[in-house]
């Protein structure tokens, strides 16, 4: 699966809004959007007009950025959250948040989404006792997640388990001591954190 491999931060300032893809370094000086607010290259410092289309164009930016999706995909989930029932854009987001990749990095067993990303393609997890190293795996209400008992205490793990991490929401039940969660259901929409107005993304599929 395609994954955007060119420079995180540079995503921030494009979209004029931090979007924690680095880990601890987001929460530190040394973060670029801190130091450059303004959009990276030539004219990244001159005012622009946004249109109607601009505004909803950037909302899904910043959403396939903050999740770490590529267009065909997050195209394919906003056609799945159309079928549901429900409001769509809340739909959408569920969907994501639902990706094990994103339970692995809410859980703090991975400081960002990317390297979640890359752990679970490394084979660390398993979902309802089978290993599954697929970051785009969609959970459901029910499952239960968890570190391999090979990898758990591994330096990186302990590391990461020890650490006073980020709140996990309400909906994920976790033992930290057996390294397991249970998804207690799926996430309404005042439990996810995520910094984006889903309805502009619904009307920019919707043209
Ligand atoms: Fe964005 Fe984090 Fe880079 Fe800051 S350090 S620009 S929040 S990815």
């Amino acid at each position: 699966m395609a994954r955007y491999t060119g420079a995180v931060c540079k995503l921030c300032r494009r979209e004029g809004k931090k979007l924690f893809l680095k880990g601890a370094r987001c929460y530190t000086g040394k973060c670029a959007f801190e130091r450059r607010q303004y959009a990276p290259g030539q004219h990244g410092q001159s005012r622009k007009k946004t249109s109607e289309y601009g505004v909803q164009l950037r909302a899904k930016q910043q959403a396939k950025r903050y999740y770490g999706i590529q267009e065909g995909q997050f195209h394919k989930y906003f056609l799945m959250a159309e079928r549901r029932q429900g409001v769509t854009g809340e739909n959408l987001l569920r969907i994501c948040e639902s990706r094990l990749d994103n339970i692995v990095y809410l859980l703090g067993w991975a400081n960002s989404r990317a390297e979640a990303r890359q752990l679970v393609t490394h084979g660390h997890f398993t979902v309802n006792g089978k290993k599954v190293d697929i970051p785009s795996y969609l959970t459901k209400a029910g499952d239960e997640v968890a570190i391999k008992d090979k990898s758990k205490d591994s330096d990186k793990f302990k590391a990461l388990r020890e650490s006073d991490g980020r709140p996990v929401p309400q909906w994920l039940d976790l033992n930290a001591e057996a390294a397991t969660a249970k998804i207690v259901a799926l996430p309404d929409r005042e439990q996810i954190a995520t910094p984006v107005e889903e309805h502009l993304i619904v009307e920019f599929y919707s043209k």
